[in-house]
């Protein structure tokens, strides 16, 4: 029987209320499809932070090392300052992980009311690069209290970086509708994304048999609302990757209904898996956050450890629940976050 072993970390906000209940789904799961987790949690994130003005120990990465996953909620309290939940938490994870696919679903949940006025089936994957681009923070801030104040941030986009992100994509599409469609902005960042677009054509070379399609981030942006279900796998930077998959949750009917993965493809880190959206402190210590999105992290976690049927049975579950209706307040219904993971485990 295979064991996991899983490192958990709640984070702030709701991150608190839905990763427990995620993790009640993956031990029922775990039951029915004959594997046993071991977990340990970790109360790290921004609260952390107020105590000990950090956000994990000193050794904190070299204790997540010895686990199989990392199982995450969400950093971020209104109390801190909010530049410092992705600098000292998220990115520190993603990058000393190697974890340079960023792997976000969207699709249809039968039974969700969506904004879009179109019935079509979506279904996509968003792989947003992870560790390079507009995000690497690499700039400053010049004389910033006088008249001649500047902020610099430059965008850093490698061969390697733009290379593996694009080999992951392509691969995927072979194993799904083999189209790539890949997002830039090269005719106005002609050096940066013009070089995105070389490299990633480069690669697209390589898999003829995959459709490969280049779209501007304004175009797509609209193509998003008007027609998702062109899209198979969505390649993106970093920056256009992380407002993207925000519009992905809302074409679903909330931003509480993303999974994604932080993903290693090498295997040789932990890949940490975490809801798309935040701590969302305004709504925190109600019970009546969405947990799916979390959930659906279960399943991609799952999916990730070689466990494919147990994922697929929390997916089923969790269709199941939503056409029953078991809709939390964000998506019009009632429901409270326990009631879901109850109806989720009780349809597992
Ligand atoms: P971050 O920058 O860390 O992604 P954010 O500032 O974009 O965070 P979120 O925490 O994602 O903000 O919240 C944005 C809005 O979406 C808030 O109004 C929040 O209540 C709502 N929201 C986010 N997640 C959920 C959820 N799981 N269930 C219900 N509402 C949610």
């Amino acid at each position: 029987m295979s064991n996991y072993k899983i490192a958990v970390v709640p984070g702030d906000g709701i991150g608190k209320e839905i990763v427990p209940e995620g993790l009640r789904v993956i031990e029922a799961v775990a039951k029915k499809h004959n594997f046993s987790i071991e977990t340990e949690e970790f109360g790290w994130g921004a609260g952390y932070y107020l105590e000990h003005n950090m956000f994990l120990p000193e050794d904190g990465l070299d204790t997540l090392k010895k686990f199989d996953a990392v199982y995450f909620g969400s950093v971020g309290l209104p109390a801190v300052d909010d530049t410092l939940p992705a600098k000292d938490y998220t990115f520190k994870v993603r990058t000393n992980f190697n974890q340079y696919v960023n792997y976000r679903p969207v699709r249809t949940y039968p039974g969700v009311t969506r904004p879009l006025r179109s019935e079509a089936p979506i279904d996509f994957v968003i792989v947003r690069e992870n560790t390079e681009g507009e995000f690497v923070q690499v700039g400053s801030q010049y004389l910033p209290d006088s008249e001649n104040g500047m902020g610099i941030d430059s965008s850093i986009f490698t061969r390697k970086g733009i290379e593996r992100v694009a080999h992951y994509a392509f691969k995927l599409a072979r194993t799904r509708r083999s189209k790539v469609t890949h997002i830039t902005k090269s005719n106005t960042l002609i050096n940066s994304l013009a070089y995105w677009d070389r490299v990633i054509g480069e690669v697209a070379a390589q898999y003829p048999d995959v459709e490969h399609q280049q779209m501007y981030i304004d175009n797509s942006t609209a193509m998003f609302v008007l027609k998702p279900e062109q899209f198979d796998v969505v390649l993106t930077t970093n920056l256009f990757g992380d407002i993207l998959s925000d519009l992905g949750g809302a074409i679903m009917g909330s931003l509480g209904l993303g999974g994604s993965g932080n993903i290693n493809p090498e295997r040789e880190f932990p890949s940490m898996f975490e809801p798309i959206h935040g701590s969302a402190p305004d709504i925190a210590g109600q019970n009546i956050a969405n947990p799916y999105g979390q959930i659906w992290s279960a399943a991609i976690m799952l999916e990730h450890l070689g466990e494919e049927e147990a994922a697929q049975s929390i997916m089923a579950a969790i269709d199941k629940t939503t056409t029953q209706g078991v809709l939390t307040v964000d998506l019009g219904g009632d429901a409270k976050t326990k009631d879901v993971a109850n109806a989720v485990i009780a349809n597992l």
